[in-house]
């Protein structure tokens, strides 16, 4: 129902309804389009505030006597949320989805008819049943259908990494509603799925709103890869004790081993495979999204559409796939744009895998060579001795200067020249081929380097080689990253079929004859590390950021609000986030209103939370 009384500009919307003061970046321009009737394409990096862009259009229209706005969401966790946090501000939001009893769903249903709702969220598969398509039809037909909004809308493409053929069929959207204004939104950036996506649903006339895809106020931090799981309990407990964070495994194996062990070291971690029984596995989920500090070890099964906004950290440690992935997972953390990092430990026998990975793929030989060609991107990121945010914005096509908030702006790693030893390792992978007739894998090349007589070494003669012990002061380490490097660069290829031996490339040859320098990072080691670590901590660790802005009294005070905001959203089971975010709480702390009309002008503050929660807050900071 058209209500004269509200106001009903977008930005008007925007403060009474979220609390926030400003729109942040594209925003205006977006929910301006949209809410007058247009079509849009939206392009964004998670974190960048998609959701406002069509939640405030649907008030918008809805205010206007438009009717209701159509999200569709391929998650019932992600909707569940979003719907929470909606009601929270007071906005008439519903789900229709299957977690509902059959009476439950025929309610939004009667809602939505009698025009009680501003906005529902449908998952594809709802959507497109002749049912759900009659009701639309019926408010159509009545001029009550405001708006449609495609979230996470790469799911059309089936470039995208997370095809779903439910949503190849919203192409019935532009067809059956012809007038309805759709907006579709993504974070995925490339061309291809752009491309697919406005096909798809017909936005080739609309306008596309691209956002940059840097995220400022995450860290970028790639280590070498030694006991990854010592080394991930190091900066858990150095950088982000009580932290909630994402610890991405390959193996279901390992994800249960990573977070058995984080638990014996006192770690509030879980575990999250898809071979884990399906209710243990939302169980899990729903603590991870509810309680603070929890660290889910999972793999890529596990963070679609978790929107969880104070994910500290996500640490992988396996390699992914291909920058995209990464960009994708890392990009889990700090939604709420405080600081955040992302760790990733990385090692030989990681190129190795997931070399190997796409060589066994049933694919053709053009895919993987495009795989292949992904892959290559993401070792030179991780070999990298300059700044990563360039390499990973310059993958996505965007310029940037160094970022000074990666590990290689912040502690710039002394490049050591290590052609020599590189040209050593070469020759001498390629002379064991020479007097065996077959290869040999790292270990051989390493003892023969090093002049070490093994009983293999003598059985084959290998020490009677021009390069046996030609690296005798090298440590094993020093050689293994070159080694890294080499393979990473594809100079050398390891041979999975037949037992990982090491084999020259045409890349090599460059090297071999000293036209190419290799250049390496040099080995730091643990307990360098660990000092190096410590003078780097003022970004990152928990609340520290926030907490670190207060006074002794400001602390409390905040401690004292996440307190009650803990007991409140059991009560009220939600998640706390929903209630307020850390940084309201934060604020709120520091500025310590004494009454509504203060409290309501803190960012984040709208007018239902005040009427809601305002009193309770004032109490709080009262006995605080
Ligand atoms: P996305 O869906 O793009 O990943 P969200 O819509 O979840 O991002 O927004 C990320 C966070 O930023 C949310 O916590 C949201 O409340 C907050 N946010 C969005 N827009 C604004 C704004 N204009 N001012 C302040 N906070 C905002
Ligand atoms: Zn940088």
């Amino acid at each position: 129902m058209p209500d004269a009384s509200l106001a009903s500009s977008p930005l008007q919307v925007l403060q009474q309804v979220f609390g926030y003061p400003a729109f942040r970046g594209q925003q205006q321009a977006i929910i301006e389009r949209v809410s007058s009737g247009d079509d849009a394409l939206v392009l964004m990096p998670t974190g960048g505030g998609k959701s406002l862009c069509y939640q405030i259009p649907a008030i918008v229209r809805q205010r206007q006597g438009l009717g209701c706005s159509i999200v569709v969401s391929p998650l019932v966790a992600l909707m569940h949320d979003q719907v929470y946090a909606l009601q929270e501000a007071g906005v008439a939001a519903a789900y229709l989805n299957s977690t509902l009893s059959l009476e439950q769903a025929r309610q939004v249903e009667q809602d939505l008819l009698t025009g009680r709702l501003t906005m529902l969220y449908v998952a594809p598969e709802r959507l497109t049943t002749p049912r759900f398509l009659d009701l639309l039809q019926r408010l159509y037909q009545r001029q009550q259908l405001a708006l449609f909004a495609i979230d996470e809308a790469h799911c059309v493409s089936q470039w995208g990494h997370d095809f779903r053929p439910e949503y190849r069929q919203l192409d019935i959207l532009p067809q059956q509603f012809p007038g309805v204004p759709r907006i579709a939104l993504t974070a995925t950036a490339d061309h291809l799925t752009r491309q697919d996506i406005a096909e798809r649903l017909q936005l080739e006339q609309a306008e596309s709103f691209v956002s940059s895809f840097d995220r400022p106020n995450i860290r970028y931090t790639i280590v070498e890869k030694r006991d990854a799981l010592a080394q991930l309990k190091r900066f858990i407990e150095d950088e982000h004790e009580g932290d909630a964070g994402v610890v991405y495994c390959l193996s279901r194996k390992r994800v249960e081993e990573v977070a058995e062990a984080l638990v014996r070291e006192g770690i509030d971690a879980m575990p999250y495979h898809a071979g884990m029984d399906a209710s243990q596995r939302q169980a899990n989920q729903d603590r991870f999204l509810r309680e603070e500090g929890v660290v889910m070890v999972a793999t890529i099964a596990f963070g679609m559409g978790i929107d969880k906004p104070d994910v500290r950290f996500v640490a992988h440690l396996d390699l992914p796939r291909n920058i995209e992935s990464y960009y994708q997972e890392t990009g889990r953390a700090g939604r709420d744009g405080l600081p955040s990092h992302a760790w990733m430990a990385y090692g030989l026998q990681d190129v190795v895998n997931q070399r190997r990975m796409i060589d066994d793929s049933p694919a053709d030989d053009q895919f993987k060579q495009v795989q292949t060609g992904k892959l290559d991107a993401l070792l030179a990121l991780a070999e990298a001795i300059d700044c990563r945010r360039v390499r990973l914005l310059a993958y996505f096509g965007e310029p940037s200067r160094p970022c000074g908030n990666c590990d290689n702006c912040l502690n710039p790693p002394d490049v050591w020249d290590a052609t020599e030893l590189a040209r050593k390792l070469l020759s001498t992978v390629f002379r064991l081929q020479e007097k065996s007739g077959f290869g040999f894998g790292a270990g051989q090349v390493m003892d023969v380097l090093r002049g070490r007589d093994t009983d293999k070494v003598k059985q084959y003669g290998h020490d009677t080689l021009s390069t046996f012990g030609l690296a005798r002061g090298a440590s094993e380490a020093e050689l293994r990253t070159v080694l890294r490097q080499l393979v990473a660069t594809g100079a050398l290829l390891v041979d999975a079929s037949r037992f990982n031996t090491l084999h020259l490339t045409p890349v090599a040859r460059p090297i071999l004859r000293g036209e190419q320098p290799v250049l390496l990072r040099h080995l730091v080691t643990p307990s360098a590390r660990r000092r190096a670590s410590g003078t780097t901590r003022s970004g990152s660790s928990k609340l520290s950021v926030l907490a670190a802005q207060l006074d002794d009294a400001g602390r409390q005070r905040f401690d004292a609000l996440k307190r009650w905001r803990a007991e409140t959203a059991r009560e009220h089971g939600v998640p706390a986030y929903v209630i307020f975010h850390d940084s309201v709480l934060a604020a709120i702390a520091e500025a310590c209103p004494d009454t509504l009309d203060a409290l309501s002008g803190i960012s984040g503050v709208g007018e239902a939370k005040l009427e809601r929660y305002g009193r309770a807050v004032l109490q709080q900071l009262e006995l605080a």
